[in-house]
């Protein structure tokens, strides 16, 4: 539990709550809307925290220049709506983007549906104002166009996950609606089939805006919840989008139904009818949901693998989870290589949460074994810590350190949080609630995280 909770409603406040809570020298955590699913917005060590959720104004949207100033706390969806009428739009689309404020996407560099072709969160910020652990206000790349002006603080403090300021408002570059899309829908036998169509799609020079996929375990769950008429027969289904300009478009759609095809679809369908897009799109973000129906808890993983490896990396996690006896479903960003393993469980059985934690850290070590990483777009936060030193080496994360005592001297931003050390040793295999559990106060002696 935190010390304490502040709402503060505009910059001033948070300035003057930081250096209110620095000069008694209580650690703050910063967070929006909580949907984090790495553990970056909770507190471990009676910290005090600053939630941005009543920031949630939009100051200005500025069409000809193309950007909205937003306070850190809008919802994503908020600007989204906001912006609607006037063909622009805010690119980065997390499924969380109906509850989880833009200073929570520019923290973890949130991606999306869009990513593949449209880019992260970085791609789409001009300029952040930032209370800096001191209570100082830093104003980076303010002014409403581009600038080649010393480091790029923005692209630094994107995915920084709070360890290095609050974030107060945010410059965000829109860009125009795509005029027209087609999307199509496709099922095959096997994960391995659909995954090859992933790979020869992209190897083909076609850069689709989205590529989903569901295994056929998913595709069963959406389909009893929400009966979009899926085949509950196929092994796997994928949802993919092409945009731009109408002339191009069904030679790019008709090129992918070849691919999926020269794969063994069983099925294919393609639309350019916006209710059936709708459709398709509310089943996709629709599985997070399904899945409270048939377990009581699962832990969703996150890693990126290139795309070329995806039918093994399927094969490999379907193998983990028959190892520790374990239901595993998939659905995830194909087209990114960003894979969201589901791992079903029981949170009542201490030996099943067990299983859970040594499966989850199996698929992560394979993954960064075949040239992926530990973390797709979900972030390290507390959940990750551990993994750091197999991702990254002792002088690369000796520079992480350094860029935070940079930003935070007496490092009481969010603290032990995103950088491996001795502060929070971080065990996960130890359970909730026992004396030895991390986040319950007593940090265990033997974490394979490489302290610094
Ligand atoms: C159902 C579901 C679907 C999701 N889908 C996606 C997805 O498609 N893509 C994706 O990338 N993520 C996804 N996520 C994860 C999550 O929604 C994102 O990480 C999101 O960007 C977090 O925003 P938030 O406002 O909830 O931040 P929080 O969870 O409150 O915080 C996340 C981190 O950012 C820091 N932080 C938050 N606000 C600030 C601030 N103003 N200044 C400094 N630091 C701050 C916190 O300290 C913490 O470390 C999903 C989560 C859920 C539950």
């Amino acid at each position: 539990m935190p010390l304490a909770v502040v709402f503060p409603e505009s910059t001033q406040h948070v300035s003057q709550c930081v250096k209110i809570l620095a000069a008694h020298n209580l650690a703050i955590v910063p967070r929006g809307s909580g949907t984090g699913l790495a553990g970056g917005s909770v507190v471990y060590n009676q910290g005090v925290i600053i939630c941005t959720t009543r920031m949630s104004q939009i100051h200005k949207v500025d069409i000809e220049n193309r950007v909205a100033i937003v306070q850190a706390g809008c919802r994503n969806l908020t600007l989204t709506d906001a912006i609607a009428c006037t063909g622009l739009r805010f690119s980065p689309d997390p499924s969380s983007q109906r509850a989880s404020t833009i200073g929570g996407n520019v923290s973890t560099n949130a991606g999306g549906i869009n990513t593949l072709k449209h880019g992260v969160t970085s791609n789409h910020i001009l300029g952040l104002e930032v209370v800096l652990p001191d209570g100082e206000i830093l104003q980076t790349r303010t002014h409403q166009c581009y600038d080649g002006i010393g480091p790029d603080l923005p692209g630094l403090l994107c995915g920084s996950e709070g360890i290095l300021g609050i974030i107060t408002r945010v410059w965000c570059r829109l860009v125009p609606d795509p005029k027209a899309f087609r999307t199509i829908y496709a099922v095959f036998k096997t994960n391995h089939d659909a995954c090859k169509t992933v790979a020869d799609v992209i190897a083909c020079g076609i850069v689709p805006t989205s590529m989903e996929m569901m295994d056929g375990k998913m595709i069963q769950v959406v389909e009893n919840a929400f009966h979009f008429g899926f085949d509950t027969t196929a092994g796997a289904l994928l949802l993919i989008e092409v945009d731009g300009v109408d002339e191009i478009l069904d030679d790019e759609m008709n090129q992918i139904i070849a691919i999926a095809n020269e794969n063994h679809a069983m099925d294919i369908e393609f639309c350019a009818d916006a209710a059936r897009r709708a459709e398709l799109w509310a089943a996709r973000k629709k599985t997070f949901g399904a899945i409270g129906r048939i377990s009581r808890s699962y832990c969703t993983m996150d890693a990126c693998v290139p795309r070329s490896k995806l039918p093994e990396v399927v094969q490999r996690v379907t193998e983990i989870g028959a190892k520790h006896d374990l239901q595993i479903n998939n659905v995830f960003h194909a087209g990114d290589g960003n894979i969201h393993p589901i791992l079903l469980f029981d949170e009542d059985d201490a030996a099943q949460v067990q299983r859970v934690m040594q499966a989850s850290e199996e698929i992560l070590e394979y993954c960064v074994t075949i040239g992926g990483t530990i973390t797709g777009e979900h972030g390290v936060g507390v959940e990750k810590l551990a993994m750091m030193h197999v991702m990254f080496n002792k002088p690369t994360l000796k520079m992480f350190l350094d860029l935070k005592k940079a930003f935070d001297p007496k490092q009481m931003l969010n603290d032990a949080k995103l950088i491996p050390s001795d502060k929070l040793r971080i065990d996960l295999h130890q359970p909730p609630g026992s004396s030895e559990h991390p986040l319950t106060g007593n940090f265990t002696k033997n974490s394979p995280g490489g302290a610094l």
